[in-house]
Order: C-alpha cells, then sequence, then structure tokens
C-alpha cells in the first residue's frame, strides 16, 4: 500500500516537471487492478539474494533463474518484482559508488551515417544494409495469427481468455526477440565505428501517417535509445543531425533530386551520379553529423 502513493506522486511530478533530463510524460490516467504489475521493495539486503534464491518480505524465499551474476563491489538498491505474460520477474538495481565517469574517446573521423527505414532496418554510409532478422518477422507473423484467435472467439468466454494469455507470451516473445536484435546491431556498429550519424526521428509525428504499424513494430525508438547509451558508456558518440531533405539532397553535388516514396533510386540530374535511395541519405546523414560533430567540437574548444 505504500508504493501506491509513491507512484503516484512520481507520476504526477513526471508530468508536470519531468525526468531528470527534463522530458515530461503524459497525464496520469486511472489505472485498473489489471494494470498494476509490479512492486518495489526501496530497501533489501544483500545476503537475501544467494544461490539462485530470493528471500522478499512477506513473500519468502523463491528460486530465481539468475540471468546475470551480480558483478562485485556492487551492492542491491532495490528489488522490483513484475508480473509478466509467463511469469514473474525480479529486477535488481544495483549501486557502486567506485564507477568512474566515462571520458569521451574517439575518433572524429571513424563515422558512419545510418539511415533508418522499413526495407531494410538500416543501411549504413558504407554500403552496408542491415534487414531484420528471419525470427523477428516469423515471430511477428506468429503474432498476427494468435491475434486473430482473439478476435474470432467470443467475448468473456474461456476459449477467448485463453487466446488472451497465448498473445500476451506471444507478444513478449517478439518484444524480447526485437530488444535482442537491437543490442546485437548497436554492437556490431559500435564495433566498427565510433561516430555514429542518425536523423533526429519525429517518431510521434511519423506515427500518424500511414506508415504507422510498421513504424512502431520496428521499434526505432528503442534502437536508438540502446544505441544513444551504449554509445556514452563506451566513450563514443551518437549524433543527431536536422533531417530536412536527406532522401533528397545528392550526397556527391547537394542539388534537390525530387523523388516519390516508391522511387528506390536516386539519379542525379546534375553530377549524374546514380545510387540507391536510402545510400544517398545515409551519406547526407554522414555528412551532416561530421558537419555538426566539428562545430560542436570547435565550440567545446572556445569555452576551454
Ligand atoms: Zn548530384
Amino acid at each position: 500500500m505504500q508504493e501506491v502513493p509513491k507512484k503516484v506522486e512520481l507520476a504526477f511530478e513526471r508530468w508536470l516537471k519531468g525526468d531528470s533530463n527534463g522530458k515530461k510524460s503524459g497525464k496520469p490516467r486511472f489505472k485498473g487492478v489489471g494494470q498494476y504489475k509490479t512492486f518495489t521493495y526501496s530497501q533489501f539486503q544483500k545476503e537475501h539474494f544467494q544461490n539462485n534464491k530470493i528471500t522478499l518480505s512477506k513473500i519468502g524465499t523463491v528460486k530465481v533463474i539468475v540471468h546475470r551474476q551480480i558483478p562485485d563491489g556492487f551492492n542491491i538498491k532495490t528489488v522490483s518484482v513484475t508480473k509478466k505474460a509467463n511469469g514473474y520477474y525480479v529486477t535488481l538495481s544495483l549501486d557502486d559508488k567506485t564507477v568512474p565517469t566515462i571520458k569521451p574517446d574517439f575518433d572524429a573521423n571513424n563515422i558512419v551515417g545510418i539511415d533508418v527505414g522499413l526495407i531494410d532496418f538500416v543501411v549504413t554510409s558504407d554500403n552496408e544494409r542491415i534487414a531484420a532478422p528471419k525470427y523477428l518477422r516469423k515471430a511477428e507473423r506468429k503474432l498476427k495469427s494468435a491475434q486473430r484467435r482473439v478476435s474470432r472467439r467470443k467475448k468473456g468466454s474461456n476459449r477467448r481468455n485463453k487466446a488472451i494469455k497465448k498473445l500476451a507470451i506471444q507478444h513478449k516473445k517478439v518484444a524480447d526477440t526485437r530488444i535482442d536484435f537491437h543490442f546485437k546491431t548497436t554492437k556490431n556498429l559500435l564495433k566498427k565505428y565510433d561516430v555514429v550519424a542518425v536523423e533526429k526521428l519525429n517518431i510521434k509525428g511519423l506515427a500518424k501517417t500511414k506508415f504507422a504499424k510498421s513504424i512502431n513494430d520496428a521499434g526505432w525508438g528503442q534502437f536508438i535509445s540502446i544505441l544513444t547509451v551504449k554509445a556514452e558508456n563506451a566513450g563514443l558518440k551518437l549524433i543527431a543531425i536536422n533531417p530536412n531533405g536527406t532522401s533528397l539532397e545528392c550526397s556527391s553535388c547537394g542539388v534537390k533530386v525530387k523523388k516519390s516514396l516508391s522511387q528506390r533510386m536516386h539519379n542525379c540530374s546534375s553530377c549524374k551520379v546514380s545510387l540507391c535511395r536510402d545510400l544517398n541519405a545515409a551519406i547526407n546523414i554522414k555528412n551532416r553529423g561530421t558537419h555538426d560533430l566539428k562545430a560542436q567540437i570547435m565550440s567545446s574548444l572556445k569555452s576551454l
């Protein structure tokens, strides 16, 4: 019960003041019993988590599957228990005051531009294409059929409730598979490059267009956040550039070449260059990233 007022306070604070980055969330809404899925222990003793067993106050000792060992020197700050479609999950938040802040250490010339899209998930300025993997697309197809099964069945029926449970499990599988793909793609990019330039995406604006479904599916927002955090933790850099005209502008001479969304090639009438439109966009993104990064470095030098 202590949890409820805390959550309400946090919800109002996020709405009125925003989080630590000043990002504001939407207005707090009524939450039904079914939407209350997480509770947190604000204090926890490290000894209560040992040998794949966790002791929770008022609940007792429960067996857990440990996905990652607690690294040495860390204290467990809080413990949250969340109910998900396929079971209960325990999240431990750790505290270590010895972690140093990471100083950026990157080669500004080792930069790549990436164009995120619906056909290929990512096209890089080096003409590398990363498509969403087959297993992810397969999982998404299964999700759709589970969804259809739910809508076919009568509301309130036992069979429908069972189908809903299966759908929830399928949803979780897709989400897990997608986040895994996003982590892998991030890792591969940061292994090769020090700086990644991306378009500042207006996902909310895009999601209102007819591409809404595919945009939410691809989960670009999640991918960009993972990329941002991972780059920062490695002392590397992600730079978000102004997206205006990146697909129209010619990457070799700068002339604007009008094209419709269905036109997959960029053919410049001025300098006669001809290349795939996504690659052309990725090169433009890289060039703008290089330009913006130089400006950032110059201004930070001036302030010294
Ligand atoms: Zn041109």
